[in-house]
């Protein structure tokens, strides 16, 4: 995995992480503040709400009361058969009735169970009885049963078979001095009307709904739920408050927040809050007692819809395009401060190792690795300095070496190597030319004997006055040599065989006289020969060889030449 590839997934992945955690961190943050968000506003609609059912019922329920301690009612609920009582309890409930919101009343009075009733649209004037409430009848029943609570107020909600309308009765009991229940009187509220005033409030997101001290459900949007006739109903058959949830924890959780706030019901205002599921969505119910009517108050608040989670997405598009910024900025930064240099480096390190010293213009960023690329170069640049000169010192030399090698340390004259290569040139000059050279082959005479009787010192000494004397005798041009012991080659080019002739007798002429004047006479036998174009190495020497070898066996001291073809030169 190159550098780059591994700075890339180290920042992704530290980004991605720090970006989990933060997530986290924000949702648990965010979480909490919409807790504590929706709690306070689930407290203040409770609150709201319930000032706004209170308001509307508590003229009403007061009117109620007023009408229960009427002492004209009172008086002919002792009397019931007092035709002038009764009328002027009549006119008294009449007088209500126009007070009443709803403009309706009923009275019922315990002895006789004579139920009297009247509407807006003063529909029984005059014939305010209406019927006689039976306790056997079903319909009647909860008349007896808030007798038998003894509660002194009540609201329910009831359809009244008689009259053919759903209210929210308010009932109150009528009671004597003696504090005996003598009957009941109240005033119902169009449930419609009601439930649109005080629940169906088109607050989206928000659902109110009011239940009695038993849980039962009084009012709510939608009616099937509601309750109704509530009192009547034993336990297990009402319509509760637990009907709305369908886990069983919301459920219990709900009716103990009821039992907590019955409790607590002493302290005003309080509200219990928790997080509930309603039709498959998280909903922050808060729930308050409301002592003045007896009832509960519960605020459903579906925390999606009044703050939806597409809120959070612009967030999200914020967290994403800063993440890709980050790892677009993060991989400019490394590309330009670090891997743009090192890999500048890595090709110029590539180079020198290839023997290049002539690297391009690096990247030197303002840092360590700047640092670096600049130690690099300055040590590129004595690196080539030293190796330059150390290749000047090798080809030097090298050259000596080739020099030496082709030279007698003895008499600094040519070795066998050093004739072999020119003779081999000048075979091939020849050859191009179509000319000839001349090869002189010479050796010393009873050399054996020389250096027996004077010492192999003395030979040495012989053999380099021998080769002082052959390059005396050569022209400039000409390449003399030393083939091996006492034996010489001398190449002459350019040569004919008149000069070939006249320098080897010159040659040998020239060392018996030379060294006669040393005190060591020697002597030398020259052989030579004249080549023709097509010579090669072996035929030349061979030629020159064989005339030296019949100058030694005519007696020593003496030049003879090998005759070629071609010139036709007598042999000497
Ligand atoms: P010939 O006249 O037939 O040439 O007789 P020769 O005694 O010279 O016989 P040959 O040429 O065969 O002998 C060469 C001698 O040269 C043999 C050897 O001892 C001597 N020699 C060879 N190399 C050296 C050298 O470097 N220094 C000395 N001092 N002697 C050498
Ligand atoms: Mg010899």
């Amino acid at each position: 995995m190159s550098l780059k590839t591994r700075f890339l997934s180290l920042a992704a992945g530290l980004i991605v992480i720090s970006a989990c955690a933060s997530w986290l961190a924000y949702r648990e943050l965010s979480a909490d503040l919409i807790e504590r968000w929706g709690r306070q506003v689930a407290e203040i609609q409770v609150r709201y709400d319930s000032a706004r059912l209170l308001q509307s019922l508590e003229r009403e329920i007061g009117l109620a009361r007023q009408m229960a301690d009427s002492s004209a009612l009172l008086n002919w609920a002792a009397a019931p058969g007092n035709q002038a009582l009764e009328d002027t309890a009549i006119r008294e409930m009449e007088s209500f009735r126009a007070n009443f919101r709803d403009n309706s009343y009923f009275v019922a009075l315990r002895e006789s169970g004579h139920y009297y009733f009247n509407n807006e649209q003063n529909e029984f004037a005059g014939k305010q009885f209406r019927y006689v409430l039976d306790p056997d009848e079903p319909n009647d029943a909860w008349f007896y049963q808030l007798i038998e609570e003894g509660r002194d107020f009540h609201l329910n909600v009831n359809p009244d078979a008689e009259l053919g309308v759903t209210k929210l009765w308010i009932d109150v009991l009528m009671r004597n001095s003696a504090n005996q229940v003598v009957g009941m009187v109240g005033t119902g509220m169009n449930l419609d009307t009601f439930l649109q005033d005080i629940v169906d409030i088109n607050q989206e997101g928000i659902t109110t709904l009011f239940v009695d001290y038993n849980g039962a459900i009084q009012l709510y949007r939608d009616r099937n739920y509601i309750d109704f006739a509530s009192v009547i109903k034993p336990e297990g058959q009402k319509n509760t408050v637990d009907l709305l949830f369908d886990a069983p924890e919301d459920k219990q959780q709900i009716l103990g927040m009821l039992q907590l706030l019955k409790k607590s019901s002493g302290s005003a205002g309080h509200v219990e809050s928790g997080f509930v599921t309603v039709e498959g969505r998280e909903h922050l119910a808060g729930v308050a007692f409301l002592p003045a009517i007896g009832w509960f108050e519960i605020t459903l608040l579906d925390l999606n819809t009044l703050l939806p989670k597409s809120y959070l997405w612009p967030l999200v598009a914020v967290f994403i395009a800063s993440l890709l910024i980050t790892l677009i900025v993060f991989h400019l930064i490394i590309q330009s401060r670090i891997l743009k240099p090192i890999v500048g480096l890595e090709e110029a390190v590539d180079k020198v190792r290839r023997g290049s010293f002539t690297l391009p213009r690096l990247d030197k960023p303002d840092n360590e690795i700047g640092r670096l690329v600049d130690h690099f170069e300055k040590m590129t640049d004595s690196l080539r300095d030293s190796t330059r000169e150390l290749e000047n010192k090798v080809s030097l030399r090298t050259d000596e070496l080739a020099r030496l090698a082709r030279i007698d340390p003895l008499t600094n004259l040519k070795n066998r190597r050093g004739l072999d290569e020119i003779l081999e040139e000048e075979i091939q000059r020849a050859e191009r030319l179509g000319s000839g050279f001349g090869l002189i082959w010479l050796d010393i005479d009873h050399f054996k004997s020389i250096n027996d009787q004077l010492g192999h010192q003395a030979g040495d000494e012989i053999l380099c006055r021998v080769a002082l004397w052959l390059k005396a005798g050569v022209r400039p041009y000409d390449h003399p040599g030393r083939w091996g012991g006492d034996e010489f080659v001398i190449l002459l080019s350019p040569c004919d065989p008149a000069t070939l002739e006249r320098i080897a007798r010159r040659i040998c002429e020239n060392v018996e006289q030379e060294s006669r004047k040393t005190g060591t006479p020697v002597t030398v036998s020259v052989g030579g020969y004249f080549s023709e174009p097509g010579d090669n190495i072996d035929t030349v020497l061979r030629n020159a060889d064989s005339a030296l070898y019949r100058a030694k066996n005519g007696g020593r001291n003496r030049v003879c030449i090998t005759p070629s073809d071609k010139t036709g030169i007598n042999p000497v």
